[in-house]
């Protein structure tokens, strides 16, 4: 498969960018053929299954990904199709909700920190250390000046990680307003689906330009080269997973990791 260029969707660090101007619909160089399109995907969930195989076999590096976005942005939906073909042998999700009280009396990296990938792991966040600086930010639970001292301590925190030998990588799934309207109201209209339903999901919907600028702001502000963070159009859920499933391919393949030597001699060994 030719090799997709995702760089135009990676955010510049400390330059200001307007998630106005970035299209939520699938980029043109992605098929839109549906047969090209599963073919695609086929061959990434390939790849990505021996990819993750041998990260988790050497044990000398680790990946981490971070999801964002707003509600229905499809967080859960990416974690269930592009991982849909790996072993759960070394990979694990963690979702993160409103801290708790014993949380809440620590810093707010505290549970982060433990949920973190072990060598040989690879861990997605379902959201993560960013709702500290997203949703506490737009509802006045943190003033700018706290919030820019997160951003700072994300980054350092961010940088201890890539030192370690993880691998960071961020994406925002990035829906229009419209159509998190027809994913509302489908779960409204679903029985199945109105489970997932949070009064939040309506309040932080009438919030829509605030969370804009606080994802604007936070995604420059941490934005880094050991940590990067991408604007997925997300918009079509095949597209959006083909995307990540990309990103992630390219960036295991550029890790070069090989296959453990045994640790003994084979020729010793005579089966009986
Ligand atoms: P999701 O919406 O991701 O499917 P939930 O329905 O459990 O999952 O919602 C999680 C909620 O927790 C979201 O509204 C999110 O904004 C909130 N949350 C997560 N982390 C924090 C945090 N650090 N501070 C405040 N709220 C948070």
């Amino acid at each position: 498969m030719e090799h997709i260029d995702l760089s135009p969707w990676r955010v510049a660090h400390n330059t200001r960018f307007s998630l106005g101007d970035i299209d939520s619909h699938p980029p043109k160089l992605l098929p839109t053929d549906e047969d090209a399109l599963a073919h695609q995907i086929k061959k990434l969930s390939d790849k990505l299954n021996k990819l993750q195989a041998t990260l988790h076999a050497s044990r000398s590096r680790s990946v981490l990904l971070i999801l964002q976005g707003m509600d229905t942005s499809g967080k859960d939906g990416t974690i269930r199709h592009v991982f849909s073909h790996v072993s759960p042998l070394g990979v694990r999700a963690v979702a993160f909700g409103a801290p708790t009280d014993k949380e809440l009396v620590h810093d707010f990296l505290w549970r982060v920190h433990d949920k973190v990938p072990a060598r040989g792991e690879l861990v997605i966040f379902n959201r993560s250390h960013y709702e500290d600086v997203l949703v506490t930010r737009v509802r006045g639970l943190i003033d700018k000046e706290t919030c820019t001292q997160r951003y700072r301590h994300i980054e350092h925190f961010e940088s201890l990680l890539h030192d370690g030998g993880t691998v960071v990588l961020k994406c925002f799934l990035h829906i229009s307003k419209h159509e998190q309207k027809k994913r509302l109201q489908a779960r409204l209209d679903d029985p199945h689906k109105q489970w997932k339903l949070q009064p939040s999901d309506f309040t932080d919907r009438k919030l829509w330009p605030q969370f804009m600028e606080a994802y604007e702001q936070a995604l420059a502000a941490t934005s880094t080269a050991h940590a990067p963070w991408y604007v997925v159009p997300a918009d079509s859920k095949p597209h959006r997973d083909l995307f990540i499933a990309a990103l992630l391919v390219q960036t295991l393949e550029n890790l070069d990791l090989k296959m453990p030597k045994p640790s003994f001699s084979l020729s010793d060994v005579r089966l009986d």
